[in-house]
């Protein structure tokens, strides 16, 4: 496996691709979820390049940048095993040259929307870094998980506006035995909060079943009462992030985000 620091070796790395490229950005703490991306990839038949890089752009809370777990030997160890081919591990300065921002501008109002509206700026920090990765990787495909399907709403709606020439995946969100989703900020939450969590993708199950007002309300209720937090639990129109104007239709998921142990987690189900 390649480990890359550098522009300069990234780009020389590129010079001897035996494969097209594929690329899975990620900020590390690596779990099966990410390595799912880069399984699909590699399926799909590309040479796969994984970055490790904690965007300080995209934390709205400071304590949640400082909190952000560090595991790199690990994580290299993880890809090593199932044969990634490259890792990209910038640093602040390799990523933003000279601190130059580009001003970038999305066609979509997608971003001011649910975790654009809690998290703010964090989708102006997701774009920026995604921009500088693209422009400089120029990848055949780019892999993304649902477990974020707004920020894969928003990399999708970059790519066709600024990276036409980029493939776009959307990988089904892994989760633990008892539903949870898999994310890095798990490995802070205790035993009983972990069990406890399951009650979240159980919930969003049911409501996926029959989506209703009613539906939605009453797991709201089950859900805060399990001692969660909601900051937002909805309907959407997965192209514009709309909120359900009642009518089930195709293309709808229905989303959360909540906190629990002053952890945030996300999740959402496609209603199919
Ligand atoms: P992150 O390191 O959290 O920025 O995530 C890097 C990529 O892995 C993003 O595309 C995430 O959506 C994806 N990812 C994170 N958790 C999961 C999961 N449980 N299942 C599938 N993909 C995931």
């Amino acid at each position: 496996m390649i480990v890359l620091f550098s522009r300069d070796s990234l780009l020389s790395y590129k010079q001897n691709l035996n494969k097209p490229l594929a690329f899975v950005p990620t900020m590390g703490a690596l779990h099966d979820g990410h390595l799912s991306l880069v399984e699909k990839a590699q399926n799909d038949g590309f040479e796969v390049l994984v970055s490790l890089f904690i965007n300080p752009k995209q934390f709205n809370n400071p304590e949640d940048l400082l909190k952000y777990p560090k595991t790199i030997p690990q994580d290299l160890e993880l890809l090593k095993r199932i044969k990634t081919h490259a890792v990209f591990i910038p640093d602040y300065q390799t990523i933003y040259q000279n601190n130059q921002t580009n001003e970038i501008f999305l066609d979509s109002e997608i971003q001011h929307k649910f975790e654009g509206h809690f998290r703010p700026g964090h989708f102006n920090g997701v774009i920026s870094v995604l921009y500088e990765f693209f422009s400089l990787i120029q990848p055949l495909a780019v892999y993304f998980g649902q477990k974020d399907l707004q920020q894969c709403a928003i990399a999708h709606s970059l790519i066709q506006k600024y990276f036409s020439n980029i493939e776009f995946h959307r990988v089904e969100t892994k989760r633990e035995p008892n539903g949870l989703a898999m994310s890095s900020r798990n490995a802070r939450l205790s035993f009983n909060a972990k069990n406890n969590a399951a009650i979240i993708f159980d919930h969003l199950q049911l409501i996926s079943k029959q989506p209703s007002a009613d539906n939605l309300n009453l797991a709201a209720q089950k859900i805060n009462e399990s001692g969660i937090e909601i900051e937002y639990l909805d309907i959407i129109d997965i192209q514009t992030f709309d909120s359900w104007n009642g009518i089930p239709s195709k293309n709808q998921a229905i989303i959360f985000a909540g906190y629990l142990e002053g952890i945030r987690l996300i999740d959402n189900l496609i209603i199919s």
